[in-house]
C-alpha cells in the first residue's frame, strides 16, 4: 500500500497515476489520499496501515516532514525538501527515509532540450520547494541561477527588477509558482514578456492546463516551451522505484 499526505488533497495525479498502474500491471497493491491537518500524525497514520510501504509529501509538509525521518537522501538535505518518504518496517519498528524526486523529473524532463543550446544562465520564477529542486538541478548542470520573487531578499531579484538586458543574458526561464494553474487560467508571472526571443527555453512546471497563459506567451515570441507534465510522470515512477528499491 501507498499513499499521499498533505493538507488539502482534491484531485490527486498520484492516485490516479498509481492506481492504473497497479491494475495495468496486476498488482494487488493500492494509492490512498491521507489528507492530514498536522504533520504530527505521520506516526499514527504509519502504525494504523501496517501495509503502508512509501509516502508521497505535498503542500505543505515538505519541509515540515525533516524532523521526522531517520535518513535523507544526499539531494533532498540539499534541497531542504522532501516528496518522497520509504518506510522500511521490521517486526517492531519502523524507519523513514526520505527522498526528493521532484529534482530527478525536472532534470531528466530538461536535459534533452539543452543538450544543443548551451544556456548559461536562468531565472527561476518562485522561491518555493519547486524551486528549490530546479535551482538544486540547474546548479548541477553548470547553469548560473536567479530567483525572482516577489519580495526583496538577499538572493533574489524582484519582478520589477526585470530588464531587457536581463531576460537577454537568462535564455532559459523556469515558471516555479502557481500563477496560472488550473482554475487561475487568466494569470501569468509578471515578467516583461515582450523581450522574450527565438532563444529563450520557457519551462512551467504547472501540468495543468497544458499550456498556461506564461507558455503561450512565450510561444508567441517564439520561445522553446515546455510544461511539467513529464516531470510529473518521472518524479512518480522515480518514487515507485524509491520505494521498491
Ligand atoms: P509553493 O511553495 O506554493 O509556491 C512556490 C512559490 O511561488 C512561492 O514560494 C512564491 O514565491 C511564488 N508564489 C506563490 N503565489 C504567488 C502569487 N500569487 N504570485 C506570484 N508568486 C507566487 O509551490 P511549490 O510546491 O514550490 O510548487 C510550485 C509550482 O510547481 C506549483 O504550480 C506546482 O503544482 C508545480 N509543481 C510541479 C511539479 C511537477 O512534477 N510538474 C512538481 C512540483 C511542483 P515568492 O513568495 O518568492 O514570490
Amino acid at each position: 500500500m501507498y499513499g499521499l499526505i498533505g493538507k488539502h488533497l482534491g484531485h490527486s495525479f498520484s492516485s490516479e497515476f498509481f492506481n492504473n498502474k497497479f491494475r495495468r500491471e496486476g498488482l494487488k497493491e493500492r494509492y490512498d489520499l491521507f489528507p492530514i491537518d498536522d504533520i504530527k500524525k505521520i506516526s499514527s497514520l504509519i502504525n494504523d496501515y501496517p501495509d503502508l510501504k512509501g509516502l508521497n509529501v505535498t503542500i505543505p509538509y515538505k519541509e515540515e516532514i525533516i524532523p521526522f525521518l531517520d535518513k535523507i537522501s544526499d539531494e533532498a538535505k540539499a534541497i531542504g525538501a522532501v516528496n518522497v518518504v520509504r518506510i522500511i518496517r521490521d517486526d517492531t519498528a519502523y524507519r523513514l527515509e526520505g527522498h526528493n524526486t521532484d529534482c530527478i523529473g525536472f532534470r531528466e524532463s530538461l536535459l534533452p532540450l539543452i543538450s544543443s543550446v548551451n544556456h548559461k544562465k536562468a531565472l527561476i520564477l518562485g522561491t518555493g520547494g519547486a524551486a528549490k529542486a530546479v535551482d538544486y538541478v540547474l546548479s548541477d548542470l553548470g547553469v548560473t541561477t536567479l530567483f525572482v520573487s516577489r519580495k526583496s531578499g538577499n538572493n533574489n531579484i524582484t519582478y520589477s527588477d526585470l530588464t531587457e538586458e536581463i531576460i537577454s543574458q537568462n535564455t532559459l526561464i523556469i515558471n516555479a509558482t502557481p500563477l496560472g494553474m488550473w482554475p487561475d487560467l487568466d494569470s501569468c508571472p509578471p515578467i516583461p514578456y515582450n523581450f522574450l526571443t527565438e532563444n529563450h527555453l520557457c519551462y512551467d512546471l504547472i501540468y495543468n492546463p497544458t499550456e498556461t497563459l506564461f507558455l503561450r506567451k512565450a510561444k508567441a515570441k517564439g520561445a522553446l516551451i515546455k510544461n511539467g507534465f513529464e516531470m510529473l510522470k518521472i518524479q512518480a515512477l522515480a518514487a515507485w522505484e524509491i520505494w521498491n528499491s
